[in-house]
């Protein structure tokens, strides 16, 4: 199935085909993203990357999948520096970035901007985050740690923890874990459960979320624990955060109440939902999936742009 040129807004983008594609070749990608192997399959080829909210891993590893392949990436100033600060439109801005590059990686804190920068551009637009809305690619990332975890994601159990109202993360990642059989529990605090839209939606699609609010309901139970951080910055009023701050922690005292080869995975940055004693034991997995990044977006990367068989 042909990638060359697709947008990718949102998960819902990509069939499950197009999902089992950008795995597969994300794992043929493991020896060039850990630098073992070299390739300049994207050589003459730019990546434009487009970050209006902050970013560690997706910025610089979309930045590294790049780099890896052979391509080179043009990195915006801070955004206060750009013409947007002089009241330029995104339409705008993408018009001209597009000029300058092949493909656009866009981070922007309004729900929407990416559909709408994909439609002013001719070249692919990848959405690296839109507000509280889609993150597509960490998606593809997350189910590629499950997958090589378990070697599966069918039947795998999922309980999905924190802040599932403003965690962009979650609302493409419960969509894609249904369309893949897994099994997924919401566990949030109410006010910040996952959205009605969200719920319908893996409804729809088959799925039989359960919603709670307590840990302890999930813990003996699930393989996987994927954690989020409070939004914080999402928040309209500063105490409504100041009520849900600090709800859950995962710590090794919950754990061992945990299945043996449960793994614990977060998107980070985190704050204070899992404690760094956590690190050292065989179920964490969040350093491992930030790295999964790499692969995983040299993959699509090399999919959308055509890039020459490695
Ligand atoms: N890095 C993730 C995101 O951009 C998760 C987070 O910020 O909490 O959505």
């Amino acid at each position: 199935m042909s990638f060359k040129g697709m947008d990718i807004v949102s998960i819902r983008d990509l069939s499950r085909e197009q999902i089992d594609q950008v795995l597969d070749l994300a794992e043929r990608m493991i020896p060039y993203a850990k630098g073992e192997l070299f390739t300049k399959a994207m050589d003459g080829r730019i990546l434009a990357n487009l970050f209006f909210e902050p970013s560690t891993r997706t910025r610089m590893s979309f930045e590294s999948a790049m780099l890896r392949l052979g391509g080179k990436t043009l990195e915006m100033s801070h955004p206060s520096m750009m013409s947007i600060a002089k009241g330029e439109t995104l339409a705008d801005t993408i018009r001209m970035v597009e000029t300058y590059s092949d493909v656009i990686v866009l981070r922007h804190p309004h729900e929407g901007s990416a559909r709408l920068a994909a439609k002013f551009s001719t070249k692919p637009v990848i959405n690296a985050g839109d507000g509280a809305g889609q993150h597509p690619t960490q998606t593809l990332l997350d189910l590629f740690t499950i997958r090589r975890q378990f070697g599966r994601i069918d039947g795998i159990k999922v309980a999905l923890v924190g802040d599932l109202k403003y965690g962009r993360t979650v609302h493409s990642l419960a969509e894609a874990l249904t369309l893949f059989g897994a099994e997924v529990t919401f566990v949030a605090p109410p006010p910040l459960q996952m959205p009605r839209e969200t719920v319908r939606q893996v409804e729809k699609m088959g799925g039989k979320p359960k919603l709670t609010s307590k840990l302890e309901e999930v813990i003996k139970e699930a393989d996987v624990l994927y954690v989020t951080r409070i939004q914080k910055e999402r928040f309209p009023d500063p105490a409504e955060y100041q009520k849900v701050a600090g709800c859950y922690r995962i710590d090794n005292t919950l754990l061992r109440e945990a299945k043996g080869d449960l793994i614990v995975m977060h998107p980070l940055p985190r704050v204070d939902e899992i404690a760094p004693e956590v690190d050292g034991t065989r179920h964490a997995k969040y350093f491992e999936q930030a790295f999964n990044g790499v692969p995983v977006r040299m993959a699509l990367l090399q999919l959308v742009l055509g890039g020459d068989q490695l």
